[in-house]
């Protein structure tokens, strides 16, 4: 062969793992570079840790759920040290897995920062390596804006890896890790406030989700401000003083900034390879995976579109099949991408919000929507509801979304979403025996349409 290898990944997180070892079991040369961690950010400081501390927070709530059971739970306290160490301890085993992985299935690991000498020539710790195919799979890292006392604020990366547990923590920002993690905080017992730029947090959710969103979290403690904008942090000794731009101020022992995340392309070469970004800093790539350069390929965040890890794998496994067998083409269907977010309680959401399906077939959508009390809380006490809406396209009877919030939602619409992508009918779904007494049996029994859109 010309070159070492017929395909060298850049990154080994979840598209890089996937994409390597596939191409590698259809019979490719793979080598796969990885900076840090073996697994990449979901298994490091992402989905998997992130969960696990949801796990460990919603203890707080449970024992005292116990009590209109009939238990009579004492709790001695929370040990921090114990969750953070036990967390990356299996993070620890995860890592040792991914190893195992790629070892077996026959890829080259090379661990250290990669960067493209040319569009055929990867250097890495020194060495080059030429190959074929080079695929970018490099993710994406935190962004804090620039202000005064930026450098007084940690992101998600290190909130997994506090040495103590703080007890006043402000959260900036009103996106997926803002909520997941003003509830970790506030479950875990920590003061917590979050503070949102806009009028009403979740931007790109459906708007009734997000109202409803709005008045979950207080219940769960948290003081949730919007309209909210820091202007500068000061440090008095360990104490964070945020300077709000409406003049008052607030102390905290912990700033979480969680303002979104930027593909990372720094000291990649591309300019070397000739590869172009977009104005996002996001390699610009084709239908195919493809960027301008046609032997190199980018997938999951680097490429800033969807950012879920199941998006990164299903594009490692595209780029696998298109590039090394002889089976038809593959790509992913963008449109009903299911995703959950894990504030407390959860979002589940599958296709177009409302605002988004009124644009595409106004005049032609059936709304149903129920909001319950869960079933569990009718002896807690607990004053938490659950909502449900389900989008239908009048003229065809096609259920074309479902948006939920409530315990388990991510389980729930998990199974929803199947019956989406095979275009199941609300009468199908009407026809669907429910499984009593659950949450999901009212997606089987939604009757009355609350409006018509
Ligand atoms: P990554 O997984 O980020 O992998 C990129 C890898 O490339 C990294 O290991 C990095 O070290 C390595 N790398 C970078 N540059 C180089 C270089 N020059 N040379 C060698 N290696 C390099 N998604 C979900 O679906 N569900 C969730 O619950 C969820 N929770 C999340 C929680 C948090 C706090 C965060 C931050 C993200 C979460 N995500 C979640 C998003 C998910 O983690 C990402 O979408 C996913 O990891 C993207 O995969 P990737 O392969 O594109 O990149
Ligand atoms: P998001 O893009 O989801 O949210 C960023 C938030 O920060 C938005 O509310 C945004 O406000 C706000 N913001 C942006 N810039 C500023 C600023 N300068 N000052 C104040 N607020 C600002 O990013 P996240 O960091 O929450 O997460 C990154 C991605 O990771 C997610 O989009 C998601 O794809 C993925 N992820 C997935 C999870 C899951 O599947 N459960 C969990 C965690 C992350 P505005 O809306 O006004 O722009």
């Amino acid at each position: 062969m010309e070159y070492d290898y017929n395909l060298y990944v850049l990154g080994a997180g979840s598209g890089g793992v996937r994409a390597s070892r596939i191409s590698a079991s259809y019979g490719a040369k793979v080598a796969v570079a990885e900076s840090t961690y073996l697994g990449g950010t979901c298994v490091n400081v992402g989905c998997v840790p992130k969960k696990l501390f949801v796990y460990g927070s919603h203890f707080h709530e449970d024992f005292s759920d116990a009590n209109g059971y009939g238990w009579d739970v004492s709790v001695n306290g929370f040990d921090w040290p114990t969750l953070r160490d036990n967390k990356t301890a299996e993070i620890e085993r995860l890592n040792g897995i991914y190893r195992n992985l790629l070892e077996n299935a026959g890829v080259d690991l090379h661990e250290g920062h990669a960067k493209l000498i040319d569009a055929h020539t990867v250097e890495v710790n020194g060495e080059r390596h030429t190959a074929e195919n080079i695929l970018i799979a490099t993710g994406g890292w935190p962004t804090v804006p620039e202000f005064p006392g930026a450098e007084h604020v940690i992101t998600s990366n290190e909130a997994f890896y506090l040495d103590t547990f703080p007890e006043r923590v402000v959260v900036v920002g009103g996106g997926y890790i803002a909520v997941e993690f003003a509830g970790i905080f506030a479950g875990l017992g920590a003061q917590t406030i979050q503070l949102y730029r806009g009028p009403l947090f979740l931007r790109g959710f459906d708007n009734s989700v997000r109202e409803f969103v709005k008045d979950e979290l207080p219940k769960k403690g948290i003081d949730l401000r919007f309209n909210s904008d820091v202007q500068r942090i000061e440090r008095e000794g360990d104490t964070r003083i945020v300077h709000l731009t409406d003049g008052s101020t607030i102390s905290a022992d912990l700033v979480l900034y969680a303002t979104g995340r930027h593909p990372n392309t720094e000291n990649l070469g591309l300019e070397s390879a000739g590869v172009n970004l977009g104005a996002r800093g996001e390699i610009q790539i084709n239908e195919d995976y493809q960027t301008n350069v046609p032997n190199i390929y980018a997938i999951g965040d680097v490429t800033d579109r969807i950012q879920l890890t199941p998006v990164a794998i299903e594009e490692g496994m595209c780029i696998a099949n298109n590039l090394f067998t002889d089976r038809p083409k593959i790509h992913l269907n963008y449109d009903t991408i299911p995703t959950a977010v894990f504030c407390q309680p959860n979002i589940g959401t599958v296709g177009p919000t409302e605002a988004e399906a009124v644009a595409l077939h106004g005049g032609d959508l059936d709304i149903y929507e129920s909001t319950f009390k869960p079933m569990k809380h009718t002896l807690s006490g607990r004053d938490e509801r659950t909502y449900m809406k389900m989008i239908v396209r009048r003229s065809d009877d096609v259920v074309l979304a479902v948006h939920m919030v409530g315990p388990d939602a991510g389980e729930i619409i998990q199974g929803i979403a199947v019956a989406i992508v095979a275009g199941a009918t609300k009468k199908l779904f009407d026809t669907t025996v429910g499984i009593h007494p659950t949450a999901a049996e009212e997606l089987v029994t939604l009757r009355e349409k609350s409006r018509e859109a």
